[in-house]
């Protein structure tokens, strides 16, 4: 369907070779409006319709073309098509068409104006790169730290990152001596679950985030090298323009997001709450590497002994706490 919103009188030249602009069009003679148009003001041209005899020549820059019975074409402005062909169909529906049309020229607009500010914003760049390193900075240090953590202990953590439960869970039991109905002595365990921690911000060990940040800054770079050099700007390219303004937009997310994670590895690594990690693995040896970790990261030296007496210390602590029975973790 050939195009009946333009914007430049060089387009609709082209598409209207019937164009006569010294055609005196009268209001009778109108067959029907073929196309509405929206110019600059440096572009603006003269009503050509004509009632009675009295010809109305205003300038406008905002019109609907008219095919007259002759075949031939002429400007006439909004004013005239308005007041003259309002009960027009045809024009109704070129009026929406070029609403629709003019809706997006002001997207396009103001799409524009944002991308040109986000290209005079020339620490923009470094912006990016710094977010970029930043990201990849934290990610290698949260790595690292969880190279350390036991197998079964960071399996369990990242289970907790990805759901609500952050309680790290053991039980405490006591041998009692009871006696069956033929009097005979049986010893019966009584357990009871206890809570022993709730393990801070785990979801911090999902450094899926961190290459999420990295892909944006690197979109944004890219956007922002699009937009240095060319800019865009024709209505179809409205899509691509929105991404690119979203995108350079996201950049300061990036800082805030690397911030939020940042705060949360603290949290995570501080020593009471890595104390606590031990428990979340049966096995003795596990827990035995943990507590080496915890005893290396708080500065005091890391032996097998040492480890085991500070463990040994911890299980104390939580069987005291439950009046003295026996702790396991589970
Ligand atoms: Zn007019």
């Amino acid at each position: 369907m050939a195009k009946t919103f333009l914007t430049s009188p060089q387009d609709l030249e082209a598409a209207h070779p019937e164009l006569n602009r010294d055609l005196a069009v009268p209001t009778d003679q109108v067959e029907r409006l073929v196309a509405r148009y929206s110019y600059r003001e440096l572009d603006r041209v003269n009503c050509q319709l004509r009632e009675k005899d009295s010809a109305c020549n205003q300038r406008h820059g905002l019109g609907s073309l008219a095919l007259t019975k002759s075949g031939q074409k002429g400007y006439i402005g909004n004013k005239c098509a308005r007041g003259h062909f309002n009960a027009d169909a045809s024009f109704k529906a070129i009026f929406l068409e070029g609403t629709r049309d003019l809706n997006l020229q002001r997207d396009i607009d103001s799409l524009t104006a944002r991308l040109t500010e986000k290209k005079s914003d020339t620490s923009l760049k470094q912006k990016l790169e710094l977010i970029s390193s930043r990201a990849k900075t934290v990610e290698t240090r949260i790595l690292s730290a969880i190279r350390r953590i036991p197998g079964p202990i960071f399996i369990r953590l990242t289970r907790m990152a990805g759901g609500s439960d952050r309680a790290i869970r053991g039980e405490v039991s006591e041998v009692k001596i009871d006696r069956d109905e033929n009097g005979k002595e049986r010893r019966v365990t009584e357990t009871e679950p206890v809570t022993v921690a709730i393990v801070a911000r785990p979801d911090v060990l999902h450094t899926g985030r961190l290459s999420a940040i990295r892909k944006r800054a690197s979109e944004a770079t890219a956007a922002l090298n699009v937009v240095l050099t060319d800019l865009p700007y024709t209505a179809q390219t409205k899509k691509a323009l929105a991404k690119i303004a979203k995108s350079l937009d996201g950049a300061d997310e990036g800082a805030g997001e690397l911030d939020a994670i940042e705060a949360a590895f603290v949290s995570f690594m501080k020593l009471e709450n890595l104390a606590s990690l031990c428990w979340l693995a049966p096995r003795l040896q596990d827990q035995l590497s943990m507590v080496e970790y915890y005893l290396q990261l708080s500065g005091k030296p890391a032996k097998q002994t040492d480890a085991r007496t500070q463990l040994q210390a911890w299980r104390d602590e939580i069987e005291r706490k439950h009046k003295g029975l026996t702790f396991r973790a589970l």
